[in-house]
């Protein structure tokens, strides 16, 4: 027998043919964690499948299974190899995204000798091959006892031991184990006090707690504070409160006024959310009656759980929630898992980011108490692969986290859920590339399972997926389900249905009354009441693009490219305009071409400038600057956040983090400092992030009895998106913008694949461009691909990314990955490969469906 097994070790990421050693066969099959020789190296690799026939006529053999378990589960592998062919990723490079991080330097070979008297093994030693390394090692294994493969490593530089343990193994002389340690859950202690006597004793004892005054005082707050806590609490919190230490509650717990326990928890993220969530708002019991629509929707949901479905031809597994916030999404999602564990399978939560969405994960929790597992970009690696084995193990039901969260190892996935499936995080950007959503839909069908995507601002291409059931000739297939209206509740009553008022404000007529700032007069008269009321302000900034274009400040006209009509881009010191589409390059223009101002040229603008003008008109405003400077320190989100809500700052300043769904009922102002700014980037989805983040940046404000405000500033007022997006109208926007893909032939009316060179030297990364768009528009040529389109080659919009020069080239086409599919992009064609084969694309960064063309 013989195995296809994928390399796990970053630089090699290939799959290869290996032999499987009669010892292991029946041992192994597909999706197991094994170990292979790799030219001089020993590496990780995973199971793909099972041949009879290598590829090759000479393989190598395997040398040790690492886990009883299999890593993988099949509809992972599936999911991989669809992935590999979707994406044309390497198939291992799919595979590693379904590996934890920790997972390599936990798995490991145990080797010991048997015991057979003393010394004798040597002397048997048939071969000279092995005879030095084999009495080395079996020294070392002698006098040190058992040990890992990888403590024996550094005993061993530039030796292949391994195949000589292997023999031994074979000749009975060691034995070998695999080890894949069990999770982790070392017990950790914590320390609970708690009041043991009524109140009125615990006053009474008072005056007599200490001697000195300072003893006396810490002990009193410690023993007050306990009065007023009913149940047991940690005891960091009494220290907190009342100052005092151990050795003080020590003391009252010797004079019996308090009990001190030990409590050993489990190694758990989420103990320190739901510590805080105890006892609050009681979503843990509380079944809320749904309203018609919510009903309407779940009926709809509960149906596909169904094992038989009424029509097979149908896809109904594949649901939109299309819903403002507060709509009552989440508890859809809630009653959906519940439905999915009731018939024995598990469910994946995706949201964009944990630390953003607590209010979502903290109602899971007490929907699910004990049977969540959260994926988290700041877990530890141990707490991860604690994580992964419950999972794998199916003791977690649900699992919660960002897009990495959909490779868990679950072993029978019933539902999963995209919240704000818009969000681009989704979107994977970096090799390998994928859409977390579209492979969301996929796993779902390959699990037999439910996915429901929920958002108030989905992406066009995903709302046109659901603008027919039956699907159209680009895809679709995905139901519609509809919650116009938010809920009314009580947090919400003052202003139900109630998005809070928007002001557009024109900064042109700003210009023309001289009003030269950053700030409208109108918004500088809006913070100034905010601040004097004591309330809270978000003035938000779009990051993207800042600097770079050019727009005339009298009438708002954007300069554009006059072969393809994309926003063209200033570049200093030069002073030239250049278009990142198709290559076009022109000088500054002194006037405006429409209207023939001078005032026209580049807009810049940062978060430090903002702060700085509001420190300028407001001295005693405290801000907080939220953006990708501030946030680079793990844990900076929920420090920024907690601060702010602590209201330990009266304006927030940030960028696009703003318009999660955060809930900050101070908040009553938000200012959108220039909306237009992400308008006028060359990218067909610039329109669609730009209505998206304006719509739910606006819904911060107002979001509780306090009520609220959005101003808006532009330069373009009567743009649509800034039409659609001030009145939170996301139908007309979708028709607009629908609209307009469909007469430029951009998604979803065809895909595109985008392919990039990165290079120090701007002349290499330039002719490397140009010779790929040449062989490709061979390719296209000699295959007759006409409804096939090249567009550029030209330098990327951000041209140059860590000292790199960014070219890229995009097809645009019904199927423009299948021209890739197999090739070479040296221009041999390389047979019988899913994907780009290893190596093929020779450094050129292959993005099939991006989400910007940036
Ligand atoms: P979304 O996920 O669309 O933002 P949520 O599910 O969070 O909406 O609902 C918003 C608020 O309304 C929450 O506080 C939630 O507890 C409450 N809620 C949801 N459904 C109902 C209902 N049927 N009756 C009363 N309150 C509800
Ligand atoms: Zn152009
Ligand atoms: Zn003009």
């Amino acid at each position: 027998m013989y195995a296809q097994i994928a390399v796990t070790v970053p630089s090699v990421s290939g799959m290869f043919d290996y032999a499987l050693p009669p010892e292991l066969e029946g041992k192994i099959s597909a999706g197991h964690l094994v170990t292979v020789p790799f030219g001089k190296q020993t590496v990780q690799g995973v199971v793909f499948r099972l041949i009879v026939e290598p590829s090759v006529p000479e393989t190598k053999t395997v040398i040790d299974l690492l886990d009883s378990l299999p890593a993988l589960t099949a509809a992972q592998i599936a999911l991989a190899q669809w992935l590999a062919g979707e994406t044309l990723s390497p198939l291992a490079a799919c595979i590693g995204l379904m590996l934890p991080a920790g997972l390599s330097q936990q798995a490991d070979v145990f080797y010991q000798t048997v015991d057979r008297g003393p010394r004798t093994v040597k002397n048997g030693l048939p071969s000279a091959v092995h005879g030095q390394t084999a009495a080395r090692l079996l020294d070392l294994l002698e006098t040190r006892g058992p040990l890992r493969g990888r403590q024996i490593d550094r005993h061993f530089k530039n030796v292949d031991w391994r195949k000589t343990a292997q023999y031994l193994v074979r000749t009975g002389v060691l034995t070998s184990q695999s080890i894949l340690p069990p999770p982790s859950v070392r017990p950790k202690f914590v320390r609970t006090a708690q009041l043991a006597v009524p109140p009125e004793q615990a006053e009474a004892a008072m005056p007599e707690l200490g001697k000195t005054a300072d003893t006396l005082s810490r002990r009193q707050a410690a023993l007050r504070f306990l009065t007023r806590e009913p149940a047991d609490v940690n005891v960091s919190w009494v220290y907190a409160e009342s100052g005092c230490n151990l050795a003080d509650l020590q003391e009252l717990a010797e004079r019996e006024l308090i009990v001190l326990r030990e409590t050993e928890i489990w190694r758990d993220p989420l103990e320190k959310i739901s510590d805080k969530e105890s006892g609050n708002k009681g979503w843990g019991n509380q079944e809320l009656v749904l309203t018609s629509e919510q009903d309407a929707a779940l009926n709809q949901i509960l149906h596909a759980f169904q094992p038989l479905l009424p029509n097979p031809e149908l896809p109904n597994y594949l649901f939109l929630l299309h819903g403002v916030t507060g709509s009552g999404k989440t508890e859809i999602y809630i009653r959906a898992a519940q439905e999915c564990i009731r018939h024995g399978k598990e469910a994946i939560i995706l949201v964009p980011e944990i630390a953003l969405t607590p209010q979502t994960v903290r109602r899971f929790l007490a929907r699910f108490p004990g049977q969540v597992g959260l994926v988290h970009s700041r877990l530890s690696e141990g707490e991860r692969y604690d994580t992964w084995r419950r999972a794998r193990l199916g003791q977690l039901k649900v699992i919660i986290g960002p897009r990495s969260a959909l490779f868990t190892p679950l072993p029978n996935v019933g539902l999963i859920v995209a919240d704000e499936c818009h969000d681009t995080s989704y979107y994977q950007s970096e090799p390998p590339f994928y859409n977390a959503i579209r492979t969301a839909q996929e796993y779902a069908r390959i699990c037999g399972g439910v996915c429901i995507l929920g958002s108030a601002t989905p992406t066009i291409q995903q709302r046109y997926q659901a603008s027919s059931p039956q699907g159209t000739e680009y895809g679709g297939g995905v139901r519609l389900l509809e919650l116009p209206k938010r809920i009314q509740t009580s947090e919400f009553s003052e202003n139900f249905g109630g998005l809070p008022p928007v002001s557009i404000i024109d900064m042109r007529e700003e210009l023309k009354s001289g009003n030269r700032g950053v700030f409208s007069q109108a918004l500088v008269d809006a913070l100034e009441e905010v601040l004097k009321k004591g309330q809270q302000a978000i003035l938000f900034l779009n990051r993207r693009g800042t600097a770079t274009y050019v727009f005339c400040r009298e009438c708002g006209t954007a300069v554009r490219c006059p072969r393809c009509d994309t926003p063209l881009t200033y570049h200093s010191p030069a002073e030239t305009l250049t278009c990142h589409r198709c290559g076009y390059t022109r000088q500054m223009p002194k006037k405006c071409p429409v209207c023939g101002s001078d005032q026209i040229r580049q807009y810049g603008l940062g978060s430090e400038k903002v702060e700085a003008e509001v420190g300028a008109l407001f001295p005693s405003a405290r801000t907080l600057r939220w953006d990708w400077d501030t946030t680079r320190r793990k844990d900076s989100h929920e420090i920024i956040l907690s601060h702010f809500t602590a209201h330990r700052a009266d304006v927030l300043i940030g960028t696009q983090m703003l318009a999660k769904g955060l809930d900050l009922p101070l908040v009553t102002l938000v200012g959108i400092v220039l909306a237009d700014v992400g308008l006028n980037l060359p990218d067909p989805f610039a329109a669609e992030r730009t209505f998206d983040v304006l719509t739910q940046v606006s819904g911060r404000a107002g979001r509780s009895s306090l009520g609220g405000r959005v101003v808006l500033q532009t330069f373009q007022p009567e743009h649509y998106v800034i039409q659609a997006a001030a009145g939170q109208d996301y139908a007309a926007f979708y028709a607009r913008e629908l609209d307009y893909r469909r007469q430029l032939g951009y998604p979803p009316f065809n895909r595109l694949v985008r392919m990039e060179y990165r290079h120090v030297q701007a002349t290499k990364a330039e002719s490397e461009a140009q010779g790929l768009a040449a062989k490709l528009a061979k390719w296209i040529e000699s295959e007759d691909r006409r409804e096939t389109t090249l567009i550029g080659p030209a330098p990327c919009f951000f041209s140059r990314l860590n000292g790199l020069y960014r070219w890229q080239i995009i097809l645009r086409g019904p199927n423009p990955a299948s021209l890739l599919r197999g090739k070479n992009f040296e221009g041999a064609a390389l047979s019988g490969a899913p994907s780009l084969s290893r190596g093929a694309s020779k450094g050129w960064r292959v993005e099939v469906d991006p989400v910007s063309l940036l």
